[in-house]
């Protein structure tokens, strides 16, 4: 039999997903895969139930419904200032997965080098390698996880084609200051690279950190690839809803690859998707302040298991440092609390290019209910440890 192609040796299932199914198969509460537990908005369960009986069932424009792009323009430019054309500045994607991987097949060829700092949301290494390009990791480090501006710009020297910059980041929680997205624009500039943002999480933000749009930092524009998604804002991570928003000329590249890999996110769904879209600033604040509420009690849970962890200054993860727990392995750690304790997270090896063992990821997405539940349960569970 032929052989399979080399390029899908260098990595494996993803973690996060296969996290997902050990939880379902031992009856676990999941908090591995980020993904809510209660309903999106009742104005999009509304509106997809109207876009049933209405005339979206084909093939919407490959790059997006133009209904949805001028909502999206209308929302993005709301929020960043930013005076985006929805003809011009988007592509509509199934969902910020799909938007990373046109963004790298859009900026790099086969060869070039991409930075990404480690810890980085696993996608990140698969997404490379399919686009041929070559990581060279920054570290990001405990426990602000802010990156050595001089490791960073030795990692320029190495002429990279772009630096992908998730903010809110995914595992560690962190939001760029003002100051080090500037730095980076600082470097992208010098070296004439491209920057590939990773923003889902835009709108989960702690005060008092502030989220900073990335294309929105003067002379930033032309050299920003932002990939973004409407699963965490509206929660609706099933919708598969994302898109990449860039200057004119990477858009028009931008489209032939989406083009080809997918032809198109879901009608129906982009027509239901507008409400989401046009939902006043009361939903943000509301949303923002309701996961603020779930990290308090969260934090409050986890600090009772007596282990240290990671305080998220945006989005909804946390790492808990297991490493007292003395497991071999994080992901033995991991099938140990699912199987033994009854709660899943995400053995954080999965997140490292370090040899990094020491962390389990979990979210805290969930309904108050949910997370007290899994509270009760590391109470039980990890005594038997
Ligand atoms: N972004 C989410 C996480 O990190 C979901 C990942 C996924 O399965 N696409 O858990």
């Amino acid at each position: 039999m032929p052989s399979t192609a080399r390029r899908l040796s260098g990595f494996t299932e993803s973690v996060i997903r296969g996290m997902t199914r050990l939880a379902n198969q031992h009856g676990a509460i999941n908090l591995s895969q980020g993904f809510p537990d209660f309903d999106p908005p009742e104005a999009l369960l509304a509106a997809l139930e109207r876009a049933t009986r209405g005339p979206f069932h084909q093939y919407a424009v490959t790059w997006g419904a133009p209904r949805f792009r001028q909502a999206l323009a209308a929302k993005v430019n709301r929020f960043s200032g930013l005076q985006l054309d929805p003809d011009q500045h988007f592509v509509v994607t199934c969902g910020s997965t799909e938007a990373m991987m046109c963004a790298m097949m859009t900026a790099c060829d086969p060869g070039d080098k991409v930075i990404v700092f480690s810890p980085f949301y696993e996608n990140y290494a698969a997404d490379a390698i399919l686009s041929g390009a070559q990581p060279i990791y920054v570290p990001l480090r405990a426990p602000h996880f802010g990156f050595d501006p001089d490791e960073l710009a030795k990692a320029f020297e190495q002429k990279p084609k772009a630096i992908i910059v998730c903010n809110p980041s995914n595992p560690t929680g962190k939001v760029f200051t003002r100051a080090e997205l500037l730095e980076i624009l600082r470097l992208a500039e010098k070296h004439d690279a491209y920057v590939i943002t990773d923003e889902p999480y835009e709108h989960i933000v702690y005060a008092p950190h502030q989220h900073v749009h990335f294309a929105a930092l003067p002379g930033a524009f032309e050299r920003t690839i932002t990939c973004n998604s409407l699963s965490k804002t509206y929660s609706i991570t099933g919708w598969r809803l994302g898109y990449v928003q860039a200057a004119p000329h990477i858009i028009a590249q931008a489209r032939k690859v989406h083009d080809f890999l997918t032809v198109g996110a879901a009608a129906p769904l982009q027509e239901a998707a507008v409400a989401g879209l046009e939902l006043p600033d009361s939903y943000y604040h509301g949303m923002a302040a309701d996961y603020a509420q779930k990290r308090t009690l969260f934090m409050d849970i986890l600090r009772r298991t007596g282990l240290s962890f990671t305080e998220p200054q945006g989005a909804y993860y946390a790492m808990l440092d297991i490493s007292p727990l003395g497991f071999a392995t994080d992901t033995a750690a991991a099938e140990w609390l699912i199987k033994e304790v009854g709660v899943a997270g995400v053995p954080g090896s999965s997140f490292f290019r370090e040899p990094e063992q020491r962390y389990i990821r979990f979210h805290f997405a969930k309904k108050e209910a949910t997370l007290r539940a899994a509270g009760e349960k590391f109470a039980q569970g990890l005594r038997k440890r």
